[in-house]
């Protein structure tokens, strides 16, 4: 593919893997400058020279590695910088060293030419495999790769701009490389990124958990991303919908309500308003900042699964509770939902467990699969209890079918804590799948509160894949049936005392938050950029 014409605007489309708008010019990440590798061979005397060579080169990649490992854990978390931990645990494995030490004396190869071979031929392996999760592993092989040939070469850091003084490594400028890696998306001055761009990296890929942690728009999937643009390039990247605009006209701008150069600033918090709440709709514990910054009324809905997915493992009963109770102490007195755990569908990693299936969205998942597993349900449990001494803690059982289901739940929720003494807990459902819907009356006399997620419940209602853009005209809550069941869901709360919110997307949105408010609800919970425009919109309401 050819370079894009300057000053035509171009559009491409790949894949969203970090929320946000980004407009600036390309920084070209050099990523191919190992392309020229020197390959030579040595004489018999050469080999012990070589060798050492790589043990030196092991031994400083292993420190960079551990400081960039510790520089992470102080400005992102602890979860994150064991990405870079797990670099280690491969640089450091004996058998590792061997097999390039071996090739180096039995082909004869410089250091340089030994490590390219071995790794390539662990990388292409391990890029083959269906598992995604060893299939993630080639990243941190190709990582390892590039930091000791740059040892190796004396390239000083693995990150080297192409034209670096045009770039300033990427200082407010939109990094375009073939891969998102950990490091390079870590690497950089993440303060002043304003996006990145690459061919390869899934939305679960290290790279796109951190792009998401530090707030910086992604986009992946931009096949010839590199070839298609220069240093300098003007870029619009949409990381909500994965759009790249090169050479965004004036029109395209007006309409993103873009700001030149700039991050996406957070909007101007507006104070609350009488007569509804709106909380705030958070995924990791760091959020709160968020929330409470826009002068969110309690965190209406805690997706504690992402705290999981972003550390890429299980979290034990210990890490969840800090990170709890790090939420209720911040919101101080003001309500927080904690939605459990709420996996299987497309929430899914190795680290779960989960069995293959072939429909996941309506297999073992949410309330469903954690009936099923105690080592997930005891110690979240346990952590919600344990922050339930801070202040008052709501429990969101997702996913819930009918009451029996809930109630069981519950029991082994209750039990699961009893030897702690915890402050007020208090249990309810999402209302996410038509038939507890359809029961509210019941459902909602076996539990403290209800919450409406309105995301899984048009999904469900109309049979439409909320992920699959070419079905989203059937995925939509402008059809009277949806109303009606929402109606219902209020009567029944009306009738049982209980409190009911609603926190899908759709309360985000001004036009059906009068819609809500008409059938009367009274809190909603959405993410926290939206709280300033919807309670403008309460303020003004024909504007
Ligand atoms: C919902 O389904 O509406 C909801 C709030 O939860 P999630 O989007 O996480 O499925
Ligand atoms: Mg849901």
């Amino acid at each position: 593919m050819g370079q894009v014409k300057a000053n035509s605007e171009t559009r491409f489309v790949g894949l969203p893997i970090s929320p946000g708008l980004a407009l600036s010019q390309v920084c070209l990440f050099n990523d191919r400058r190992h392309e020229g590798l020197k390959v030579y061979r040595i004489a018999a005397d050469g080999v012990r020279y070589e060798q050492a060579r790589l043990r030196k080169a092991i031994e400083l990649a292993d420190r960079g590695l551990r400081d960039l490992s510790a520089r992470v854990a102080e400005r992102i978390g602890a979860p994150e910088a064991a990405i870079f931990d797990v670099q280690r645990t491969i640089l450091s494995d004996a058998g590792l060293s061997r097999e390039i030490e071996a090739m180096i004396a039995n082909h004869r190869l410089n250091a340089e030419a030994a490590v390219a071979r071995v790794l390539d031929s662990y990388e292409t392996r391990l890029r083959e495999l269906d598992d995604p999760y060893l299939r993630e592993r080639a990243t941190d092989i190709g990582e390892i790769r590039r930091r000791l040939l740059d040892t190796l070469g004396n390239m000083g850091s693995s990150l080297r701009c192409w034209t670096q003084e045009h770039c300033q490594r990427g200082t407010n400028r939109i990094i375009v490389a073939d891969e998102l890696t950990p490091s390079l998306t870590v690497e950089l001055d993440a303060e002043h990124i304003m996006g990145f761009v690459s061919e390869r990296g899934g939305p679960t890929s290290h790279a796109a958990i951190l792009a998401r942690a530090l707030g910086i728009p992604a986009v992946s999937g931009i096949k010839g991303a590199r070839e298609l643009l220069t240093c300098g390039t003007e870029l619009l990247l949409d990381g909500n919908t994965g759009e790249v605009i090169i050479w965004p006209d004036e029109q395209t701008l007006a309409r993103r309500h873009c700001v030149q150069n700039s991050r996406p600033v957070p909007p101007q918090p507006v104070a609350p308003v009488q007569g509804i709440t709106v909380m705030a709709n958070i995924s990791r514990a760091d959020e709160v900042v968020d929330a409470l910054s826009m002068q969110a009324e309690g965190i209406g809905l805690y997706r504690t699964e992402f705290e999981f997915l972003a550390a890429e493992r299980l979290l034990d009963e210990e890490e969840q509770a800090a990170r709890y109770a790090s939420v209720v102490r911040a919101m101080a007195g003001r309500p927080v939902y904690f939605r459990l755990l709420d996996i299987g569908g497309d929430k899914e990693a190795p680290f779960f467990d989960l069995p293959k299936e072939d429909n996941p969205y309506l297999g073992f998942r949410g309330s469903r699969l954690l009936l099923g597993r105690p080592d997930l349900l005891g110690p979240q449990a346990r952590a919600l209890a344990r922050a339930s001494v801070h202040g008052p803690v709501h429990v969101i059982y997702p996913m819930i079918v009918e009451v029996e289901q809930f109630a069981r739940l519950r029991r082994l929720f209750v039990e699961a804590i009893a030897d702690i003494s915890a402050g007020p807990i208090f249990h309810g459902v999402m209302f996410e799948v038509p038939a507890a819907c359809l029961q509210a009356r019941e459902v909602l006399e076996a539990a403290d509160f209800g919450s409406i997620g309105t995301n899984d419940l048009i999904q469900y209602l109309f049979a439409a894949d909320r992920n699959n853009e070419r079905v989203a005209y059937d995925c939509s809550p402008d059809r009277p049936v949806f109303w009606s069941l929402i109606r219902g869901i209020v009567e029944a709360a009306e009738q049982t005392g209980r409190p009911l919110s609603v926190c899908g997307e759709l309360a985000g949105d001004p036009r059906y938050l009068s819609r809500l408010r008409e059938i009367g609800i009274r809190t909603v919970s959405v993410a926290p950029r939206a709280i300033p425009a919807l309670r403008r919109s309460l303020l003004q309401p024909y504007a």
